[in-house]
């Protein structure tokens, strides 16, 4: 036993390591070829693309710089109204950032095309509008805001949300994280121009006039009523913004 175990002693040590080292050969190729796989079929298998996480902090700075100013258009879009603001913006060469209803955008994607082609931004403003989302269940904002997320998309024809204000201001830390997790910068405003409120088209543009020291990020609405009074005070207000030295641009993200 002894004798025959060290009769082949030196040819089982050759054998066992040129074994091994086949072994190891194999292993290590299997291996390279698993991660060569996988790191060439994972990214194109993953469509769409996961976007990339912004900040959950609330933005109200323009990347317009000093004298930027982020126009900010909620609640639509509405056949009506969308298409009036969007002319005026043509007009002036005024980019905005449109903060769209899930359920607007799901009816009307012709205007959400049309408001991309246009150079402007989107931005997710929840499902329903719910001003007492903040008081609600993760799981009922998680739903609101994925799913208009999910809306606008489809709807812009693939170009996703870059912001997302919750309805009334009613963010959450948990809203403005998941938010900022798809890529969607919780996003604030400075000056509200109580033009929801139809107040006339004068106290619209005294009201942006005098709150505008106060921060870039100015709130329009171009739905949910008669908006007259803020295509009127838009009308009047871009130009003489323009001649002050203001210039418009996006929030920052
Ligand atoms: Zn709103």
């Amino acid at each position: 036993m002894a004798r025959h175990s060290g009769g082949r002693g030196w040819y089982g040590k050759v054998v066992g390591a040129a074994l091994g080292v086949t072994l190891l050969t194999t292993g290590a190729s299997i291996w390279t070829a698993q991660a060569g796989a996988l790191g060439s079929t994972e990214p194109e298998k993953a469509a769409p693309a996961a976007p990339k996480a912004v900040s959950a902090t609330i933005a109200h700075a323009s990347e317009a710089g000093e004298r930027g100013i982020n126009l900010t258009i909620d609640d639509g879009p509405d056949p009506v109204w969308t298409p009036q603001v969007l002319d005026l913006l043509r007009e002036y060469r005024v980019k905005a950032t449109f903060c769209m209803v899930g359920t607007q955008a799901q009816a009307h994607p012709e205007l959400v095309k049309k408001v991309v082609a246009a150079g402007h931004r989107l931005c997710d403003h929840s499902v329903s509008h719910n001003t007492a989302m903040d008081k609600a269940s993760q799981e009922y904002q998680s739903k609101q805001i994925l799913d208009a997320e999910r809306m606008i998309t489809e709807a812009s024809g693939g170009v996703r949300p870059m912001y997302y204000r919750a309805p009334g201001g009613a963010f959450t830390p948990y809203s403005r994280k998941l938010a900022a997790s798809r890529g969607m910068r919780p996003l604030g405003w400075n000056v509200d121009s109580k033009d929801f409120e139809r107040p006339g088209t004068e106290a619209i543009i005294a009201t942006v006039e005098r709150e505008l020291p106060s921060g870039p990020t100015i709130l329009f609405h171009d739905a949910g009523g008669d908006r007259s009074q803020t295509v009127e005070a838009l009308r009047r207000l871009l130009p003489h913004l323009k001649e002050q030295g203001y210039t418009f641009g996006f929030p920052v993200r």
